[in-house]
């Protein structure tokens, strides 16, 4: 606290996996006297630079840009670059912190990042938000390579603003390499990149289900956000017979009683990517209740997946959720769940709980995919990126089960995906030495 004042995000996610690797660590002396956790709490460097455009009616505007690459031990530094206006250098220390765990459980050589600005691309023109990608990525560039650091998409962040910043990259350096991932296929992006977030969130609902003899179909799901993650999680739970009955935006949420079916969702999906509207108008499209200001997580459930941002699931709404019969939650956003929501959760008997790292890790896991066919100049199937996708949620779940199974079975996922996360991590600084 006293190194890193003013910054809770970054304080939260650091204490959330300390509190099991400090214990994992009580009889692994050479870790702690390597000093292994400490090391990995600091960032390798923070890079924080000044934007500068010009809007529409030719005023000139200031934003902040950062790059926080916090650990490369096990390959170059990789995770998405956030456009908002919450962005604060915490914020993006806590993402960076905790991409590091969540790309070591992948099983790809990848280090971990995390980048952006506090630009509100919230009703920005195109032309605005092209020139704003511009002047980020000419400072940007001079610290990202396909070898050193791979940024991507995050909130805020998508396919048109992705190919702003590559096209700016390619200009600055002349070369057409892959350093930027989550581009757009006729530029060296990968299929199912799009998809791979929310996709792998429900793969690990699956996987979660399967280990307890259960399955997703028949069941009533409760879904937040709108963006990339929630829109291709809700797809993959209609494709596999779930129910998903909300959705929502940082204004409020729907709720549709009778589920969301893929038609319905692709009207959303042209909604939020082509007119960048609200989902209120969905209630007003289809006739359902619209709730100004709320969260969904008081709509009974039995599966939960906050795809949204950081924080929505407080110690209250997990005690409604509870109460509401809910049996399981794969967190699609970075840490949604406040501390005394997983408080909450953990100490409800029974209840299949994900983190963030472990059931978000299937989109860096397709950006890491992008990077190896870059480096081969293939492109693979839909099929195939799938395949892989698929196989790496199953051992990211392998890996939860094999380091968070207590004595009477119950499986703490948290405990799992950090000590699994910490240990490929931990073991590859202490062959690099002291530095
Ligand atoms: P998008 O920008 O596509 O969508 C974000 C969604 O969350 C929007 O519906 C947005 O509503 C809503 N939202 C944002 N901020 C808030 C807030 N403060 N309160 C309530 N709702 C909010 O982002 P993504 O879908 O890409 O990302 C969502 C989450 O998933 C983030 O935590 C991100 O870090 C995480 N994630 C994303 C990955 C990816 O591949 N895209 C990979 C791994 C994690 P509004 O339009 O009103 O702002």
């Amino acid at each position: 606290v006293r190194r890193n004042p003013g910054e809770p995000e970054f304080h939260q996610a650091v204490h959330e996996v300390a509190m099991d690797i400090i214990p994992y660590l009580a009889d692994k002396p050479l870790y702690r006297d390597m000093m292994v956790l400490e090391r990995m709490t600091e960032p390798d460097r923070i890079i924080s630079f000044r934007v500068v455009w010009q809007d529409d009616h030719g005023g000139v505007q200031v934003n902040r840009g950062y790059r926080v690459q916090q650990n490369n031990a096990i390959g170059p530094y990789k995770g998405g670059l956030r456009f908002h206006p919450t962005v604060t250098q915490s914020v993006l220390k806590f993402l960076a912190f905790e991409q590091v765990f969540k790309n070591s459980l992948t099983g790809l050589p990848l280090g971990g990042g995390k980048g952006g600005s506090d630009f509100d691309p919230k009703g920005k023109s195109d032309l605005e938000v092209m020139r704003f990608c511009q002047a980020f990525m000419t400072e940007l560039s001079k610290h990202v390579g396909p070898d050193t650091d791979v940024p991507a998409g995050d909130t805020g962040v998508g396919a048109r603003e992705v190919g702003y910043l590559f096209g700016q990259y390619k200009r600055l350096v002349n070369r057409f390499e892959g350093v930027l991932t989550g581009k757009a296929l006729e530029f060296g992006g990968s299929r199912i990149r799009a998809e791979a977030t929310g996709y792998g969130v429900v793969y690990m609902m699956q996987d979660m289900l399967a280990h307890h003899h259960e399955s997703i179909d028949g069941r009533t799901c409760v879904v937040s956000g709108s963006g990339n993650v929630a829109t291709y999680c809700a797809e993959k739970l209609i494709q596999l017979g779930g129910k998903v009955v909300t959705l929502s935006d940082s204004s409020g949420y729907i709720h549709d009683p009778e589920g969301l079916t893929l038609e319905k969702l692709q009207w959303v999906m042209e909604l939020k990517n082509k007119r960048r509207g609200r989902i209120e108008e969905y209630a007003r499209e289809y006739g359902v209740e619209y709730h100004a200001g709320e969260h969904p997580w008081g709509v009974p459930c039995d599966l939960a997946f906050p795809c949204a941002t950081q924080n929505e699931i407080d110690g209250a709404e997990a005690r409604t959720l509870i109460e509401n019969g809910c049996r399981a939650v794969a967190e699609g956003a970075n840490m949604p769940t406040t501390p005394d929501a997983i408080k909450v959760l953990r100490a409800s008997p029974g209840l299949l709980h994900a983190p963030s790292k472990a059931a978000n890790a299937g989109g860096v896991a397709v950006s890491g995919l992008e990077m190896s066919q870059n480096s081969l100049r293939m492109q693979w199937s839909r099929e195939e990126v799938d395949k892989h996708l698929r196989e790496i949620i199953a051992s990211i779940h392998a890996q939860c089960v094999e380091f968070g199974t207590a004595s009477d079975g119950h499986v703490d996922y948290f405990k799992g995906a950090n000590i699994a996360g910490f240990n490929k991590v931990a073991s590859a600084m202490l062959a690099y030495g002291v530095m």
